[in-house]
């Protein structure tokens, strides 16, 4: 929350954080709650013991992998696969197709959170039209082709059609944008493995952070030191890619000159430097060296990341 302070008192609020689990699981006081007060929004991962199906606040309601759904959520879609490392990319891509299933059943937000209260409306699937329900005859009017039908009984209460408002109390600590699993939800949470291309500008291409790179005991005696080697390759970052000679700034009026945009896409893009061996560990690095191998340039993104 520090590290989100600091980022704030800059003027570069992030709007989202995709954090490690590490800090998502924590208690929601720690995290969550501080996150929300902030006006941050948050995509995560589940832990283990934070996915299933749970009773919702309202009967007619349940919370799966941390969303909240209508009881109409078909069982064939409650208990899911989860995705692991073992699986190819596609049979992932597969199983989030899985998940994407469930996404009209879903509880949708209803206009922005009270961030003091940490409450939030939601509302259900048949009022805005994602699923048609027997008990709301305007929802049974769309296209049956476009949506699906739930298994309600007629005139027997169920929750497709209200709205609710979740508190502090409610799961907040797994409710998140996009559903858990699911195509969008990969694709956000997926943006992570970015942040390896900044520890990478720090480890290899432009610094060489390692173990002993400082030799100082104690917290603020090394990010004393470790602020040195940032700025180092920050600067060895603005002299590479965007020709800026800090030594030697442009004049006030001159336009900034943006980095040449890399045309291949990031995953076909070609490797053009190896990993660090004993050999050539011992060259010196040089901005030229740099220039060469570095990797796309930084946006703020990558300080959205922890
Ligand atoms: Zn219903």
């Amino acid at each position: 929350m520090a590290v989100v302070d600091a980022l704030i008192a800059q003027g570069h609020t992030p709007s989202l954080i995709l954090a490690d689990r590490g800090y998502t699981y924590l208690k929601q006081q720690m995290w969550a709650m501080p996150l929300h007060q902030r006006g941050i929004a948050q995509v995560i991962d589940l832990h283990k013991q934070q996915r299933g199906i749970r009773p919702g606040p309202i009967p007619g309601t349940v919370y799966a992998d941390g969303g909240l759904f209508t009881d109409a959520l078909p069982q064939r879609l409650r208990a899911l696969l989860a995705p692991t490392l073992q699986m190819t990319s596609e049979e992932r891509a597969l199983l989030a197709t899985r998940y994407d299933e469930r996404t009209p059943y879903a509880f949708t937000t209803l206009g922005k959170p009270d961030r003091e209260r940490g409450t939030q409306r939601y509302r259900g699937p048949a009022v805005t039209g994602r699923v048609r329900c027997p008990n709301h005859l305007t929802s049974m009017r769309l296209s049956a082709a476009t949506r699906p039908t739930t298994s309600c009984t007629p005139d027997k209460p169920c929750a497709c059609g209200l709205t609710v408002t979740l508190g502090p109390d409610d799961s907040f600590g797994t409710r998140q944008g996009p559903l858990w699993g699911t195509t969008k939800w990969k694709a956000s949470y997926g943006r992570r493995s970015a942040v390896e291309s900044a520890n990478a500008c720090l480890k290899i291409h432009h610094g060489q952070l390692q173990r002993h790179s400082t030799r100082v005991m104690g917290t603020t005696r090394t990010a004393i030191l470790l602020a040195f080697i940032i700025a180092a390759t920050n600067t060895s970052l603005l002299i590479s890619r965007y020709h800026y000679d800090i030594g030697d700034p442009p004049a006030d009026e001159q336009q900034p000159v943006a980095s040449e945009p890399n045309a291949r896409t990031a995953l076909h893009r070609k490797r053009a430097f190896g990993r660090r061996t004993r050999a050539t560990a011992a060259v010196p690095e040089t901005a030229e060296t740099g220039s060469a191998r570095d990797g796309p340039p930084p946006t703020d993104d990558f300080a959205n990341i922890i």
